[in-house]
């Protein structure tokens, strides 16, 4: 065992921003501990970056992403890397896998077997779950890779993210999520939707105004329904009167001294109430405005388990207009759900032109393991046909979103996952 201060870490990150932010309270938590930061590789490719990594950093932490197959098949590929380093190192770091990889084994909500997983693995000596981040100094102790010395400086409640970028910062405000799309591995990977408290929420951003943050992004499954019962959360309507308590969460946040703009992600249509509408119109809040659609087709929408129709989707979308003129809007769009016919498709291609969206990030539909579409949908649109469906609506989302349509032409984010 090396002496504390020696001791190195690296972690590497798939997936949303809210894994990024899990990354970086681990990295707090690890330099708490005393460990230092792999100083980073540049100019090498990722395979030569990985083993650089591999063979000098004396902890390891894959936080990963379940959402996609290939991000999945990313992690899995790791493990060539692991045995590369194990052959001509003769040694390797204590790997910890974490994030929704480990989520969907273990928990309540388990899609599959942990040993499934470990089978898959075997490089792996430790795993955490998104719930369980500030178990890791136990971890580390009861693998004798640190000793109990380590943990009597460690105060979970002094723990500060580590974050690269001094001006902007990702809160998360809420985990998990209970709406069970039925395509959707969250609700299974992150567990029961828990929301921070509004004064924990409050105290962080305050304390990053002060050490000169000007940004921060506000992150949740469906940050919507953040601080409501799981009853109430069920009954809210988009476009209705009802009142949500992130809609306060957003009042207070725009009083904080020293925060210039606040942006929020993800939104969903089914609980996006005429009080956040309102509430948007703050002038430190983002000028985007990122509501997750799916698709343009109500049938495709109710086998999703989506809780609004396209007509309400758009209904939201002139009120934030309405509120908000230069709005800049962002969504996320699956082609080819099970049982999506061609009609179906083109009411999604119909929703692109009439709605020309600044950001969308464009999915092929594949099955994952244990979800609700995987066990009781068939796969039934072919692979070649998924694929022309994603290049249309991509086509078609380009020619809308080109400036001299009159839109800002943000950026082009497209996902393709097979
Ligand atoms: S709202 Fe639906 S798509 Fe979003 S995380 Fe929850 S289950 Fe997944």
């Amino acid at each position: 065992m090396k002496t504390q201060t020696t001791l190195t870490y690296d972690i590497r990150t798939f997936g949303c921003q809210a894994n990024l932010a899990d990354s970086q309270t681990i990295a707090g938590v690890l330099e708490a501990l005393g460990y230092e930061q792999l100083p980073t590789q540049t100019g090498k490719n990722e395979d030569e970056i990985l083993y650089h990594t591999l063979s000098n950093t004396d902890l390891f932490i894959l936080n990963t992403c379940s959402v996609r197959q290939k991000s999945e098949d990313k992690v899995y590929g790791t493990g060539k890397i692991v045995k590369k380093v194990l052959q001509e190192k003769r040694r390797k770091p204590f790997i910890i896998m974490a994030g929704c990889m480990v989520g969907s084994v273990t928990g309540e909500r388990q899609r599959y077997a942990l040993e499934e997983l470990q089978k898959k693995t075997p490089w792996v000596d430790a795993y955490i779950n998104p719930t369980q981040i500030m178990q890791v100094p136990n971890i580390l102790i009861e693998h004798g890779v640190l000793n109990e010395w380590a943990l009597s400086k460690f105060n979970p409640q002094n723990i500060e993210a580590v974050r690269d970028n001094k001006t902007h910062a990702f809160v998360n405000i809420s985990y998990g999520c209970d709406n069970f799309c039925t395509f959707c591995v969250v609700p299974y990977a992150r567990g029961k939707e828990i929301s921070r408290t509004k004064e924990e929420i409050l105290k962080e951003i305050r304390h990053l105004a002060e050490k000169g943050y000007k940004e921060v992004t506000l992150c949740g499954q469906n940050v919507n329904s953040w601080g409501l019962d799981t009853k109430t959360k069920f009954e809210i309507r988009t476009g209705s009167d009802q009142k949500l308590p992130f809609a306060d969460l957003l009042r207070k946040v725009h009083e904080i001294e020293g925060i210039e703009k606040i942006d929020f992600i993800s939104s969903n249509p089914f609980d996006f109430t005429n009080d956040l509408i309102e509430a948007i119109q703050l002038p430190k809040i983002s000028n985007y405005i990122h509501i997750a659609v799916q698709s343009g087709n109500n049938e495709v929408l109710k086998r999703m388990n989506r809780r609004h129709t396209i007509e309400e989707f758009l209904d939201l979308v002139e009120k934030i207009r309405a509120v908000k003129p230069n709005v800049e809007l962002g969504t996320d769009i699956i082609v080819g759900f099970p049982g999506e016919t061609k009609k179906q498709f083109e009411d999604t291609v119909n929703l692109f032109r009439k709605v020309p969206f600044n950001v969308a990030y464009i999915s092929i539909y594949s099955p994952r393991k244990g979800t609700s579409a995987e066990r009781f949908f068939k796969d039934d649109v072919p692979a070649k046909e998924k694929k022309r469906r994603h290049a249309e609506l991509t086509k078609v989302w380009k020619e809308q979103s080109k400036p001299d349509n009159n839109i800002r032409y943000k950026n082009i984010t497209v996902d393709i996952c097979e």
